[in-house]
C-alpha cells in the first residue's frame, strides 16, 4: 500500500502576547518598517483569544496525526502580558493537547523583564527561552535601546544570568543576534559565547529590493563576508554550540533538510497569530508593505485547514517550483532557496525575484562548503590545530547521553553516517577490477554526484548501502566480492536524478531481478549473471534485458515485475518497508519475503498508530526517530508469540521487527532498537570505552556475561524500555507497573555497572552520567520520594 499524499498541515505556531514593546530597537521589523497593523491592535492577547487558538490547534493536530506541534510566544514583548496572562497561556495550550500530540513551547523575548516569576511559569511548563542579543554592549546598544536612549545590554544580560542559574538552565534556549555588519563579527561571536548559550541564531536584516540592505561602502557581499568570519572562527573552535544558519547550510549541502525558514526550499508550514486572534502569515512580511502578512482570517471565524489553504501561506509551500526563474536557475538554489520570502519583494513584480540578500546568499554558501571541503581534505588543519573528537556540539552530546537526541542531533549522525558510506563506496571502487565496465559505473556515479548531488546522498543514505559495501570488502580478494552493487547504486541514482541527468547503466541481473536499492527491484526474466539496461525515463524509468523491457511508470499502474518499495505510517513520518534488497538480513533474525497487500496494510495501520503513541507518550523520542528511522525490515516471527527486533551497527536508519501483537508494542520496539541505531552511530564518531578490555560483565537482564560494548548497548537501549514502561504505568496500563519497575532499577544497576568498569572514556563517562540523571527521578518515583 502507497502512503497518501502528505496533506498540508500546519505545525509551527507563533503566538502574540503583546503588540507592544518596551523597547525602541531601531532595526525592529515590527514598528520601524512598512506594515504598521501593530497600531490598531489589541494590547495584551484576551485569554478567550488563547483558548480558541489551543482549541484550533488541538483540532488541526488531531485531524492530521500530528506527532508534535511547536507553539512560540512572541510579540511585540511577550513578557509584557505578565507571569499571570503566561502561565494561562502555556495551561491553555498544554491542556488543548495533552493526548493529542507533543507540545514543543518556547517565547522569544528581549528578556529586559525577565524575572523569577517568568521563569518559574517556563519551568512549569518546559517553555525554552530565546533572548534576542546583538553582541556586546558596544554592538548591542548600537539599535536596542530603550525608548529614551538608555542600551539594553546590562539588564539583557543580568536577565540572561538568571537563565544561567543551575535552577534554570535547562530553559535557556539560546540567543539571536540581528546582524549589523558595522560591528567586529569575531567580537560579536566571543560576546555571545562568554554567556554560555545553548544555541545561537544569526538573523540579516530584513530587507527587500524597494528598502535593500545597508552595504556600507558599497560592499558586495558583506553579510556573508561578515558571517563567513563568524563560520571560521566557529570552526576553529570545533563548533562548540549550534549556530542554526551555518548548520543548516551543512546540512542542506549533504542533502538534509533547512533547520531556519531563511534558507532552503522546505516548505513553510508557520502561521502567526496575533492579540486580537487574526491569523497572520510570517512576521518577515512585515518589511515588505503596509498589510502584507495579513489573511483576513482569525481565530474565531476560521479553521487552521482554511489558513493552510491562503495562497499566501500556499506559495511558501511550493518548494522550488514557486520560486523565479533565475532561481530555479541558480547553482545553489537547493541550498539557498530563494532566501527568505519577504527580502524578495520588489513593488511590481512581488516575491517573484530572487532575495535582496543573493549576492550574500551565494556567497554564504559557496564560503561554507569550501571550508568543509578543505577541512575533509585537511582535517587538522583548522586555525587552532585542534579539532573536535567528534562533530557533535555539546548540547547534542548531553541530549543523547540523557538517551534522547532531537531532530537535529540524529540528522547530525545520519549526515556522518552518510560521509562513512561515501568513504566505503569510493574503498569498494578501489578494489574493484580495474575494467572499462567498472570505470563506466563510476563516471556515472561521479556525474550524479556532480549533477544532483542528492540523489546520490539518497542513494547512499539507505540503509544496506553500508552492509553491501561491508560484505564487499569483507569478501574481497577472493574474487566473491559482489561489486555488481556499484552498477546497481548507480543505476538507483540516475532514476533519483531524473530529470537533471541522464545516463544509461548496464546492471548485472540477480536471482532473475534487477535491484535498486532503497527503491525496490525489477523482475526481468534473464539469467543471472547477464547484464540489463536501466534508463531514467521522464515517468519513472525502464529495464531492458535479454527477456524485453519493462517500462515503470512510477505514477502510473503497477506492473506484477516491480517489485517497490513500499512506504507505511502516517505523513510525516512513513517509513520504507524494506523486502526487496537482498542485503537487508543484518538484523540477527531472518527477514520475510516479499509481503502480501494485506500484510504491509497491517504494517501501515500498526504503525500510524504506533506514531500516534510514540509523540503524545514518548515525546523526547520521537523527533529523533522521525528524523532518524527511514526503514522498517519485517522479520519472520518465531512461531511461539515472543516479540523478535533487532538493530545493525552497519544499517543506519533501519531496524528489523516482526510485527507483533499490538501498536504498543510496536512502539517500545522500535523505541529500543532506534537506541542501538542511535548508539551505534556515536560509536562510529568517538570511543566511549576502552576497546582493550576485554573482561565480560553481567547485565541485569540475561545470564550471560557479556563484553563492555554489549553492556552499554543493552543500557542505552533500557533507557527507553524503562521510560516506555513508565508511560504506560503512568496511563494506568494493567501490569505495566512491575515492568516499570524493573526495567528502572535493571537499568541504574547496569549504568552503575558501567561507570564502576574502569574502562569509560570521558565521553563515555559523560554517557553514564547522562542515563544515571535520567533514571534517577523514576527510582525516586519508586521509593515514593
Ligand atoms: S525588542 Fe524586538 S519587538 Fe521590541 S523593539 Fe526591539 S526588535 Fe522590536
Ligand atoms: S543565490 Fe540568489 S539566485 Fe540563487 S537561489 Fe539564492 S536568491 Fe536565488
Amino acid at each position: 500500500m502507497e502512503t497518501p499524499a502528505p496533506t498540508r498541515a500546519l505545525s509551527q505556531f507563533v503566538l502574540k502576547l503583546h503588540s507592544r514593546c518596551d523597547l525602541a530597537c531601531d532595526h525592529c521589523y515590527v514598528y520601524e518598517h512598512a506594515d504598521t497593523s501593530w497600531k490598531a491592535r489589541v494590547r495584551a492577547t484576551p485569554d478567550e483569544v488563547v483558548e480558541r487558538v489551543a482549541a484550533r490547534i488541538a483540532e488541526h493536530a488531531a485531524a492530521h496525526r500530528l506527532p508534535g506541534v511547536q507553539v512560540v510566544f512572541h510579540g511585540g514583548e511577550p513578557l509584557l502580558a505578565g507571569p499571570a496572562r503566561m502561565r494561562r497561556a502555556a495551561a491553555a495550550l498544554r491542556g488543548a493537547l495533552d493526548g493529542v500530540c507533543a507540545l514543543e513551547l518556547g517565547i522569544q523575548t528581549n528578556a529586559v523583564l525577565l524575572d523569577e516569576r517568568f521563569c518559574d511559569v517556563f519551568d512549569e511548563f518546559g517553555i525554552s527561552v530565546g533572548v534576542s542579543l546583538d553582541g556586546g554592549r558596544a554592538e548591542n546598544d548600537r539599535h536596542r535601546r530603550f525608548a529614551d536612549g538608555r542600551g539594553s545590554y546590562d539588564r539583557v544580560v543580568a536577565s540572561i544570568g538568571l537563565l544561567r542559574e543551575p535552577r534554570y538552565r535547562h530553559l535557556f534556549g539560546g540567543l539571536l543576534c540581528t546582524i549589523d555588519v558595522e560591528n567586529d563579527p569575531p567580537a560579536v561571536y566571543e560576546a555571545l559565547m562568554a554567556l554560555e548559550p545553548p544555541r545561537i541564531d544569526f538573523l540579516l536584516p530584513h530587507a527587500t529590493h524597494d528598502v535593500p540592505p545597508p552595504r556600507p561602502g558599497g560592499a558586495r557581499a558583506p553579510y556573508a563576508q561578515w558571517l563567513l568570519a563568524v563560520h571560521e572562527r566557529w570552526t576553529a573552535e570545533g563548533r562548540p554550540v549550534p549556530v542554526r544558519v551555518f548548520d543548516s547550510v551543512r546540512r542542506m549541502l549533504r542533502g538534509g533538510s533547512s533547520l531556519v525558514e531563511s534558507i532552503g526550499t522546505d516548505p513553510v508550514d508557520l502561521v502567526v497569530i496575533e492579540t486580537d486572534g487574526s491569523f497572520e502569515q510570517a512576521d518577515s512580511l512585515k518589511t515588505a508593505y503596509d498589510g502584507a502578512p495579513a489573511t483576513g482570517m482569525d481565530v474565531f471565524a476560521h479553521s487552521l485547514d482554511e489558513v493552510a489553504a491562503h495562497p499566501g501561506i500556499e506559495a511558501r509551500r511550493q518548494g522550488k517550483e514557486g520560486l523565479c526563474d533565475e532561481c530555479r536557475r541558480c547553482p545553489v538554489v537547493d541550498v539557498c532557496g530563494g532566501g527568505l520570502y519577504a527580502h524578495r519583494y520588489r513593488t511590481g513584480s512581488g516575491f517573484a525575484n530572487p532575495s535582496a540578500y543573493c549576492g550574500d546568499l551565494m556567497e554564504l554558501i559557496l564560503g561554507i562548503r569550501e571550508a568543509e571541503e578543505t577541512e575533509r581534505e585537511n582535517p587538522v588543519s583548522t586555525a587552532s590545530g585542534q579539532q573536535p573528537q567528534h562533530p557533535l556540539t555539546e548540547d547534542q552530546i548531553d541530549q543523547l547521553a540523557a538517551g534522547h537526541g532531537d531532530a537535529a542531533t540524529v540528522a547530525a549522525l545520519a549526515a556522518e553516517q552518510l560521509e562513512i558510506t561515501r568513504g566505503l563506496l569510493t574503498a569498494v571502487w578501489e578494489r574493484a577490477p580495474r575494467d572499462g565496465r567498472t570505470a563506466a559505473v563510476w563516471r556515472v556515479l561521479a556525474e550524479v554526484d556532480e549533477a544532483a548531488p542528492q540523489a546520490l546522498d539518497a542513494v547512499l543514505a539507505h540503509p544496506y548501502a553500508r552492509t553491501w559495501a561491508r560484505h564487499c570488502l569483507e569478501t574481497g580478494g577472493d574474487g566473491g566480492a559482489d561489486v555488481t552493487g556499484l552498477a546497481e547504486f548507480a543505476a538507483a541514482a540516475v532514476v533519483r536524478a531524473a530529470g537533471r541527468y541522464e545516463a544509461t547503466v548496464r546492471v548485472p541481473v540477480h536471482d532473475g531481478a534487477v535491484r535498486l536499492p532503497g527503491l525496490g527491484r525489477v523482475l526481468v526474466g534473464a539469467p543471472d549473471g547477464e547484464d540489463a539496461e536501466v534508463t531514467a525515463t521522464a515517468d519513472g524509468f525502464s529495464v531492458s534485458a535479454a527477456g524485453g523491457t519493462v517500462r515503470i511508470d512510477v505514477h502510473g499502474p503497477g506492473d506484477a515485475r516491480w517489485h517497490p518499495v513500499r512506504r507505511v505510517g502516517p505523513a510525516g513520518w512513513s517509513v520504507a518497508l524494506e523486502d526487496t534488497d537482498r542485503y537487508r538480513d543484518a538484523h540477527q533474525w531472518p527477514p520475510v519475503p516479499r509481503q502480501d497487500e494485506a500484510e504491509v496494510k497491517a504494517w501501515h495501520e500498526d504503525l500510524v498508530a504506533a506514531w500516534d503513541f510514540l509523540g503524545r507518550e514518548l515525546p523526547r523520542y520521537a523527533p529523533g526517530l522521525a528524523a532518524g528511522l527511514g526503514t522498517v525490515t519485517p522479520l519472520v516471527p518465531p512461531g511461539d508469540g515472543s516479540d523478535v527486533s533487532g538493530a545493525a551497527r552497519q544499517a543506519f536508519g533501519a531496524v528489523g521487527i516482526a510485527r507483533p501483537a499490538s501498536p504498543d508494542t510496536l512502539a517500545l520496539l522500535v523505541a529500543h532498537e532506534f537506541q542501538h541505531v542511535k548508539l551505534g552511530a556515536v560509536l562510529d564518531l568517538a570511543d566511549l570505552y576502552d576497546p582493550q578490555d576485554t573482561r565480560l560483565f553481567h547485565a541485569p537482564w540475561r545470564p550471560d556475561p557479556r563484553p563492555l560494548e554489549g553492556l552499554l548497548q543493552g543500557t542505552y537501549a533500557h533507557v527507553a524500555v524503562a521510560e516506555y514502561w513508565r508511560a504506560q504505568a503512568r496511563r494506568d496500563v494493567p501490569g505495566a507497573a512491575a515492568p516499570f519497575a524493573r526495567w528502572t532499577r535493571e537499568t541504574a544497576e547496569a549504568v552503575d555497572r558501567l561507570a564502576g568498569s574502569g574502562s569509560l572514556t570521558p565521553l563515555g563517562e559523560r554517557f553514564a552520567d547522562g542515563m544515571a540523571r535520567t533514571v534517577a527521578p523514576w527510582l525516586s518515583e519508586l521509593n515514593g520520594v
